[in-house]
């Protein structure tokens, strides 16, 4: 394992920020992890997946431990259900085409999603009505102080709307190594409540669609609406949907009737901090070559040579037009470093 110095990050995240890494390492198995933890001691560690998930607005003052451990493995099955675990390096996309190519199911409508296995669990990644809270087991974790792993359970996880215990009680104690999963090997719950897919599923003539019906649905839905990060840097949405009380809604609403929104509990609503961005008139809106997605105002993205500061300015722009306007606040669902 070579540790590199002022390493440029340019080409590990989505955005494709070019700022350094001050020490950097690529990791390919617990062993070589523990032993560069246990070498580094006292060193800030920074954790590196497939870097779509983060604004990195200087450069990073820290050992930039990327997570690169490949492999998957089915641990057990019976005739209805399957539990397998991927390690962390694996590609989610990429792991998510295997499960439906063994006629597993789950995380079909999850197709496309970019990043890697071991970050999945982080923020409960989801997308169109699916969440890795849905079929997920377990991950195992190595604690970055001490280096014992321990296995954390969904229930120890804490999973909420992108959020999870790696967000909160124990942000930056853990990094994960590897995710279980439990899937259906037969009486797929094939899950098309979403519009779109029930629209483009239609449109093929598909009545009763398979796993990779669903699957082939979500990509091509994707790939009409969100930038793809190789031709466009971004990091899917910038946005969290805020989830408000529902006073703060209703006074909203008082001056913007047309304000969409979900029941979240008896006492909150989810608002679409995408409806909020375009109608406060930011979509396709760009201060050089940081901007607002044309399609898709969740999106942030960089036209070129925007710096993590000049999209992180665009953002905090963005929040307080929206609070200034409707009085919610949205919050980043990027990572912001
Ligand atoms: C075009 C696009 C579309 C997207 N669509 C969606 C979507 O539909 N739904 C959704 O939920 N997300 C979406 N995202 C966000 C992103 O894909 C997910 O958050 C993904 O899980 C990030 O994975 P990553 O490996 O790239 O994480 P990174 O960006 O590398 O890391 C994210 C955070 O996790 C930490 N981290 C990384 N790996 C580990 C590890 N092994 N152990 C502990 N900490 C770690 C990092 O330090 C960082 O804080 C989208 C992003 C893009 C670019």
């Amino acid at each position: 394992m070579e540790i590199i110095k002022n390493q440029s990050l340019k080409h590990y995240n989505t955005f494709g920020i070019d700022v350094k890494a001050r020490e950097f390492v690529s990791i390919h198995s617990e062993e070589e992890l523990r032993e560069v933890l246990r070498e580094n001691t006292g060193k800030r560690i920074f954790v590196l997946g497939g870097g779509s998930n983060m604004l990195l607005t200087k450069d990073v003052d820290a050992l930039v431990v990327h997570i690169d451990i490949k492999g998957k493995e089915i641990l057990s099955e019976d005739e209805d259900h399957a539990i397998i675990r991927a390690m962390a390096g694996e590609t989610w996309h990429e792991f998510v085409l295997y499960t439906i190519g063994e006629n597993l199911g789950g995380l079909e409508n999850m197709s496309l999603i970019p990043g890697n296995v071991g970050t999945t669990p982080i923020q409960n990644i989801g997308a169109y009505g699916a969440e890795i809270k849905d079929t997920f087991v377990s991950c195992d974790a190595m604690n970055i102080h001490t280096q014992e792993m321990r296995t954390f359970t969904r229930e120890e996880c804490k999973f909420g709307y992108r959020e999870s215990i790696f967000k909160n009680e124990e942000k930056g104690n853990y990094i994960i190594l590897s995710v279980t999963f439990r899937l259906t090997r037969r009486n797929h719950k094939i899950n098309t409540g979403y519009g779109d897919i029930q629209k483009k599923l239609a449109e093929n003539g598909i009545v009763n669609p398979t796993l990779k019906d669903v699957s082939d649905a979500v990509i091509a839905i994707r790939r009409s609406k969100l930038p793809d990060p190789k031709e466009l840097g971004n990091s899917g949405s910038f946005f969290k949907n805020p989830i408000v009380p529902i006073a703060v809604y209703e006074k909203a609403k008082a001056t913007h009737p047309d304000i969409p929104h979900y029941p979240v509990s008896e006492t909150e609503v989810k608002v679409p901090a995408g409806w909020l961005i375009e109608h406060a008139g930011f979509k396709g809106y760009r201060e050089g070559d940081a901007g607002v997605h044309k399609n898709q105002a969740l999106v942030l993205v960089n036209y070129g040579n925007a710096s993590g500061a000049d999209i992180l300015a665009l953002s905090r722009k963005v929040q307080q037009a929206i609070f200034d306007k409707y009085g919610i606040r949205i919050e980043a669902e990027v990572n912001v470093i």
